[in-house]
């Protein structure tokens, strides 16, 4: 459909567009599950597909700026609501027992939350803890059974549903099997496979993928003013994540273990030194480890050339490493740290793949 503008500004999601353009071609919208990687455009396709079902220009659709478009984007348009996992209820008070309070009290939580989801706002780093709770779906069933305020399409937005406890999701399911025409339900997961068979029997699959390194790359180069050496890096951090890119540029601390950043301050390693490493690391995904070693060599291999980042001063032992190892060294560290960025995704021997990893940067080499 060559008038729609659903998918404008999202990279490397061609097949999840195709689908999504012809569900807005046909003007039916069932219950879909988006799933694929955090950071991907998940989220900024179904806030898009309400804005663009919702819409009042007459093509190119999502125009952006009429009334509905607009209060779509800043997410306070009545009949389009975003639920997100919310952290665990406080202990109740002996005094607080009106069960209507309670509920208020979610909501007003839910609709605080929301906020921090909006278009173009990189993704909150969630806790596994935050779920989607039994009242947040009742509270859908009971917005249902009234008519949308001023949409032609109500949408129910549901991020990171695989964090629903059990009772919502039973819930959820029922309400699934009771379709209402003007009523659409968008799911949202990075795990699909922790979600109910029977609920993703339900909604039409809309899978979307990790985007190759130098798509990324060029993205940032081109559209976010990034430099061509800070790109590649965040690329390659990335995991397939544009999203994650620009998290990494805003704040890469927030990317970085410390257990890692403690081992490479060591001046020379020993096996002790390994072991306890792997076993600080035992909750650390490996790509984790390795992204952050990447970047710390990245650094190091810039201080050597003389061109030491604002990071880098702030960190005395990337000077230090800088000094104790060789140029040619350092390249050979980023080509190795690259590779096993892509192994580390594949499934293996983690522990294997912790020691040889750790033993073979156990001590620097001019
Ligand atoms: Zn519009």
């Amino acid at each position: 459909m060559a008038d729609s503008r659903l998918c404008n500004g999202i990279i490397g999601q061609q097949r999840a567009c195709r689908i999504l353009e012809a569900t807005l071609k046909a003007g039916q919208f069932p219950p879909m599950l988006f799933t694929g990687p955090i950071g991907v455009g998940k989220r900024t396709c179904a806030i898009k597909m309400a804005q663009a079902a919702n819409c009042e220009a007459e093509s190119a659709r999502p125009c952006g700026k009429c009334r509905p478009c607009r209060t779509i984007a800043l997410l306070r348009h009545p009949d389009i609501k975003l639920i997100v996992p919310l952290p665990p209820k406080r202990k109740k008070s002996p005094t607080e027992t009106k069960a209507e309070d309670e509920t208020a009290n979610v909501l007003q939580v839910a609709v605080e939350e929301s906020q921090n989801y909006l278009l173009g706002k990189p993704q909150p780093n969630l806790d596994p803890k935050r779920k989607i709770s039994i009242e947040l779906v009742r509270w859908v069933r009971k917005e249902m059974a009234k008519p949308p305020i001023m949409a032609p399409h109500r949408f129910f937005i549901f991020l990171h549903a695989h964090q629903m406890t059990p009772q919502a999701a039973n819930a959820l399911l029922k309400t699934l099997e009771e379709p209402q025409k003007q009523t659409t339900f968008i799911l949202t997961t990075d795990k699909p496979n922790e979600l109910f068979d029977t609920i993703r029997s339900r909604c039409r699959l809309v899978k979307f993928s990790a985007i190759p390194a130098g798509t990324i790359q060029d993205w940032l180069v081109e559209k976010t003013d990034t430099k061509k050496e800070e790109a590649v890096l965040a690329a390659q951090i990335s995991n397939g994540s544009p999203g994650t890119a620009l998290r990494f540029l805003k704040d890469p601390d927030e990317f970085l273990s410390a257990p890692v950043k403690k081992f490479f301050s060591l001046p020379k390693a020993d096996t002790k030194a390994i072991l306890s490493t792997m076993k600080e690391l035992q909750r650390t995904p490996l790509a984790t480890v390795v992204s952050t070693l990447f970047f710390l060599y990245h650094q190091t291999l810039m201080t050597k050339h003389g061109l030491e980042t604002e990071y880098a001063r702030g960190e005395p032992a990337i000077g230090r490493k800088a000094e104790l190892c060789g140029t040619d060294y350092l390249r050979r560290v980023m080509k190795y740290l690259s590779g096993r960025l892509e192994d580390c995704r594949m499934y293996l021997n983690r522990r294997l793949f912790l020691y040889t990893l750790l033993s073979s940067l156990r001590k620097p080499i001019k």
